[in-house]
């Protein structure tokens, strides 16, 4: 979500006349952009804006934009005491209020403050700014903003706001520029995605607007992400099923394989549903892949509920886990209410061991593919090598002096490990 809001704020400033400068220093412009989602990106973010103080002081006219999360929706009142060197604060995926501050009339000529008038004028498109333009074949498309669920440990609903749905002829709109720059992949974001037109009266649903999208011509792919396992619908997987265009790749987060930490955390299922809807993806699709997300050393996880989300692992056999150490956020019902008792050391015994049993499986699920012919979506080169994904989210590398730049091509997967594939085309 943040890198779209980073290419949306740069292409709303390459409309004023700015350029992509490679280094702080010589900016006239900073936006840091911001993620709290746990401690360590919050240290980061803190850290960043930090090592700013210095160019601003030696650089008085220099700007300096905090924006996303940091923020948040609730103003910055208490930013601004702590970080006075900052001009403008603005709150997650908003680029408005930087602009706004450009737009002093005080300090700009005539025709630029047209220019600034029609921008504010108008939505800000996700777009992409010039120096991406005809480079990037995959773009990130937010759908849904903020998330109105109440996870126990998650600060995203404090920090982005209640769930808003975008209209559809925004969302339609932003894809077809986006394919006249070059994009041949489209990627929907939601913090719940399938929530996608349930809290606007009058909008489709996600199936509805992927029909829409899968007619924009130049569209090659489609993903979503994240699901919830409460708003996965038979129509949405009757949609991904019917749609050549939609790839079968489903991010549908876990967090815990235990009935009693799953309640603890407010997630609103049990692993018993939460399996049934991955049987249930896994019996209508042939070729698909699942990654999930989970949630090691949350308040209270004994060794036992900790085993329990092992074995909900070895059963659904995710193709991956992003798994993340608990960390208490400021303002969650889990950070006020319940103790963070499990020792860091045994959050990172529990880490690791569900890296390590993510190995095996995806090991396992890719050594499948050696010999199969899959259809590659190619990105760019890296390190003399095509890299390009496959319709289930692989990551492939192949050796050839052609230019497969958004070409979808057949390849033989020739070797396959855990996080990539080598091919022939
Ligand atoms: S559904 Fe996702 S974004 Fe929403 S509160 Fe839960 S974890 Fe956070």
């Amino acid at each position: 979500m943040n890198s779209a809001d980073s290419l949306r704020v740069a292409a709303a400033l390459e409309n004023l006349g700015y350029e992509t400068s490679a280094k702080p220093e010589s900016a006239d412009v900073i936006v840091l952009n911001t993620c709290v989602v746990r401690q360590s990106a919050e240290d980061k973010a803190i850290g960043r804006l930090t090592s700013l103080k210095s160019l601003k002081i030696s650089n008085p006219d220099k700007v300096i934009n905090l924006m996303g999360c940091l923020v948040g929706i609730r103003g910055a009142a208490e930013l601004k005491e702590r970080f006075p060197y900052v001009d403008v604060f603005s709150q997650p995926s908003d680029p408005r209020p930087l602009i706004d501050f450009l737009s002093d009339p005080k300090s700009q000529e005539k025709e630029r403050q047209q220019n600034i008038e029609d921008i504010l004028d108008e939505e800000f498109a996700y777009t992409l700014p010039d120096s991406r333009k005809e480079q990037m074949v995959s773009a990130l498309l937010p759908v849904v903003f903020g998330c109105s669920h109440a996870c126990s440990y998650c600060v995203i609903p404090l920090r982005r706001g209640r769930e808003i749905s975008r209209h559809p002829d925004e969302v339609l709109a932003d894809a077809r520029s986006l394919v006249s720059q070059g994009v041949k992949e489209i990627i929907l974001l939601g913090q719940i995605v399938d929530r996608y037109g349930h809290d606007q009266p009058g909008y489709p649903h996600l199936s509805g607007l992927l029909r829409s999208l899968h007619k924009i011509e130049g569209v090659e792919r489609i993903r979503f992400l994240t699901s919830h396992p409460n708003w996965v619908s038979d129509e949405l997987l009757d949609t991904v099923a019917d749609l050549p265009k939609v790839m079968p790749h489903f991010e549908l987060p876990i967090q815990a394989g235990d009935d009693s930490v799953l309640q603890a955390m407010r997630r609103g299922y049990t692993v018993e549903k939460f399996m049934k809807i991955v049987e249930k993806i896994r019996t209508r699709f042939t070729t698909l892949s699942i990654a999930t997300d989970l949630i090691v050393g949350f308040p209270g996880e004994t060794e036992a509920q900790f085993k329990n989300s092992v074995e909900a692992l070895e059963t659904m056999r995710p193709d991956m886990t992003h798994v993340a150490r608990y960390s208490p956020r400021p303002g969650t019902h889990s950070a006020l209410n319940l103790a963070d008792d499990v020792p860091e050391d045994e959050k990172k015994r529990r880490f690791r061991v569900i890296e390590s049993l993510q190995e095996k499986i995806t090991s396992e699920i890719n050594a499948a593919y050696i010999n199969q012919r899959v259809p590659v979506l190619f990105e760019d080169k890296h390190k003399n090598r095509w890299r390009g994904r496959t319709p289930t989210n692989k990551l492939v590398f192949v050796e050839t002096d052609a230019d497969l730049k958004g070409a979808v091509k057949d390849v033989r997967i020739t070797w396959a490990g855990p996080w990539s594939m080598i091919a022939e085309v």
